[in-house]
């Protein structure tokens, strides 16, 4: 059997056209741009280029970004005094800070002063724990497990009392991901490095998502066939092949768990381009709901 492939490009490639036409729709209604604010401290390469592709793609479906930058050793005081100026400013719809932060800055306190209804990334602790309640809804959905779970669907997934296994329990992707199952009623079974007999778990999963930052750590009999795999890991590995010297693989090992599941998402090309597009569709959705005098 060979999986149905996920092409998460063309999903987040039709999301950002639907966006785009939302946007215009929105500004021709009550004359209203959404803006996206992204916050960068510091040099670090991965988060400058992070940052630009968001505000490129911001770009491309007419959403305003202002671009903040501070520098590495900013203080706790001037970045919260960014993030409170964001708050008042009325042509901002979404706040993004860019993660990590450079060590001496307590993250949590900077994520807990964003407004609720600009909480564009769903990291304030008000809108993970919405998630993590029953019968309460969050503001705004983490963009990776939200892209993820519009994949899931768009693969037509049977989620309700599916068994579902996610490896990895992050804050930004594996926990919110968990919650996020958990809300569309499946079973849900979280895996970590200190997990015993990590194949065994997984080959009880419906539907498994992978997200260790493991390089193709998931092998094919760890599937069970005709399962649901989503690929969340992005890591560059060394190939010596290759003209740059290096490419980027997924934490399954595509190939061989491709013959074995019954869709699943490439890496890169699945859950990648999902992520900004979400971030995208949050940030309309923060400019409608102050268009239309829901907050
Ligand atoms: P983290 O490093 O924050 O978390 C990794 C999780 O995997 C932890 O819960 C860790 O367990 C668990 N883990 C690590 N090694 C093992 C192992 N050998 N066996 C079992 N569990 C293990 O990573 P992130 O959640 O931030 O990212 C995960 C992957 O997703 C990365 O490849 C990252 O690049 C990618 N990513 C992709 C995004 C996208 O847009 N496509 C966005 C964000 C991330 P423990 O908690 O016990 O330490």
């Amino acid at each position: 059997m060979t999986a149905k492939i996920i092409d998460g490009k063309a999903v987040a490639k039709r999301m950002r056209a639907e966006i785009a036409e939302d946007v215009k729709k929105l500004q021709e209604q009550y004359g209203v741009t959404p803006g996206l604010a992204t916050v960068l401290v510091g040099d670090n390469p991965a988060s400058q280029s992070y940052v630009r592709m968001k505000q490129r793609a911001c770009e491309k479906v007419g959403i305003t970004s202002f671009g903040h930058k501070l520098p590495a050793d900013a203080s706790q005081e001037e970045v919260e005094a960014l993030v409170r100026q964001l708050n008042e400013d009325p042509n901002v719809h979404g706040i993004l800070v860019q993660l990590p932060l450079p060590k001496h800055l307590d993250e949590e306190r900077v994520l807990s002063l964003i407004s609720l209804h600009k909480d564009v990334d769903g990291f304030h602790p008000i809108n993970i724990g919405r998630l993590a309640m029953k019968g309460r809804e969050p503001l705004f959905i983490p963009c990776t497990p939200y892209g993820a779970m519009v994949l899931l669907k768009e693969a037509g997934a049977q989620i309700e009392g599916a068994n579902a296994v996610v490896l990895g329990r992050s804050n930004i992707v594996g926990m919110p991901m968990a919650m996020l199952l958990i809300h569309a009623n499946a079973t849900v079974t979280v895996c970590h490095s200190r997990t015993r007999d990590l194949p065994a778990v997984t080959r009880q999963a419906d539907i498994l998502i992978a997200a260790v930052g493991r390089p193709e750590m998931v092998k094919a009999d760890w599937v069970k066939p005709g399962a649901y795999v989503i690929d969340v890991g992005s890591n560059k590995v060394d190939d010596p092949s290759s003209e740059k010297g290096y490419r980027w693989v997924g934490d399954v090992a595509f190939d061989e768990v491709k013959e074995v599941a019954g869709a699943i998402t490439p890496s890169p090309g699945g859950v990648g381009p999902m992520t900004i597009t979400m971030l995208l569709k949050n940030t309309l959705r923060g400019a409608e709901m102050v268009a239309r005098g829901e907050v």
